[in-house]
């Protein structure tokens, strides 16, 4: 569970859970609310080292230092866009990932990663073609946050960079659970949106856990077309997973969402919106249209703006709530879909 510092032994501990720390307080003979204490100065304080713990025993800090580690890979190489957003590589153990920073008029939204590569293959994605090196642990989904430099101007937080969220899901749920609770970072629940691509059986544990809020990835209102750009909806078809969210979500306050990336002359066409809306009658949900962001050698192509704008309109005519989602940090491959790490594993 707890991951060492290689040859230095000592476990890192940024990234535990309260109950976490009380095991580990505990074991090494201090008081339960000792927790507590330790979590204020790792997550509300930011504190370097063990030694400023001056609320702490001597002894018990001592303790902390021969076992312990407070240590965190801060972010390499940032690319600056030309709209503000600027993308950080973080060169993990195990592989690098990406986080985009977003700054916005009234608010500033960190995209995060969950994986190194991603298992899931989307042909549109990135992310997908790079393939699956492993999960990051919540020490390492964290800190994207923790050290990234405008850590203090961030609003709003999406996992929506490289990986399937689900796909790691106890470790992004115990991120989740840092990050939200009143010991930890304390953010709202309505800052945080996880997207995923509709993994049945992690969403529904899922919806019992948190309640950050969710996005779901759709791209296709049909079956089979569906299934050849997101392969997931082999196993789990797109009407099961609106099934699953009709069933734990009726009546809650979660805001739910739908990702929806226009390809030209695939996916653009007034016949597909109409199937989206009807697939999304009865549910309390937005849609947000995104550009398709050209990958090298894709097949694909970004539709002209007044597509996405016919789109939108059919949608609102049969009334779901939609929105053209802004392009950001395309010019450094920061935008939707075009995280990936490849610079590092190309050597
Ligand atoms: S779109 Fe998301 S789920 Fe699909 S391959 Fe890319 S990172 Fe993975």
């Amino acid at each position: 569970m707890w991951q060492n510092l290689g040859a230095m032994t000592k476990t890192l501990m940024f990234g535990f859970t309260l109950s976490e720390l009380e095991t580990l307080v505990q074991d090494l003979g201090a008081p339960k609310y000792t927790a507590k204490q330790l979590a204020d100065w790792i997550y509300r304080k930011h504190a370097p080292s063990f030694e400023v713990m001056t609320n702490l025993s001597k002894s018990l800090r001592t303790e902390l230092e021969q076992h312990f580690s407070l240590h965190k890979t801060p972010p390499i190489t940032p690319q600056h866009s030309a709209d503000g957003t600027i993308k950080y590589l973080y060169p993990f153990d195990g592989g690098s990932v990406e986080a985009a920073y977003i700054p916005d008029q009234d608010r500033a939204t960190l995209c995060l990663s969950t994986q190194v590569g991603c298992k899931m293959g989307c042909s549109f994605c990135m992310t997908g073609r790079q393939g699956f090196y492993g999960n990051l642990t919540p020490h390492q989904i964290l800190t994207q946050l923790e050290c990234l430099p405008e850590r203090e101007n961030i609003t709003n937080l999406v996992f929506m960079g490289m990986g399937e969220p689900l796909d790691n899901l106890e470790n992004v749920l115990n991120s989740l659970t840092v990050l939200t609770s009143d010991w930890g970072y304390h953010l709202s629940h309505q800052r945080i949106t996880v997207s995923t691509v509709g993994l049945i059986p992690q969403l529904e544990v899922f919806f019992q856990r948190t309640q950050v809020r969710f996005a779901l990835s759709v791209h296709s209102p049909f079956d089979e077309e569906r299934a050849q750009w997101v392969p997931v909806q082999k196993v789990y078809p797109l009407s099961q997973v609106i099934q699953t969210i009709k069933k734990w979500e009726t009546g809650k306050k979660r805001r739910l969402s739908v990702e929806y990336i226009l390809f030209e002359s695939k996916n653009d066409s007034p016949r597909h919106a109409h199937a989206l809306a009807k697939l999304l009658k009865g549910l309390d949900i937005r849609v947000n249209l995104i550009k398709f962001h050209h990958i090298p050698g894709s097949e694909f192509q970004s539709p002209p703006r007044e597509k996405l704008e016919e789109f939108q309109q059919i949608l609102m005519s049969e009334g779901i709530q939609a929105t053209i989602r802004k392009s950001r940090g395309e010019d450094i491959e920061a935008a939707c879909g075009l995280l990936s790490s490849k610079k590092v594993y190309s050597g």
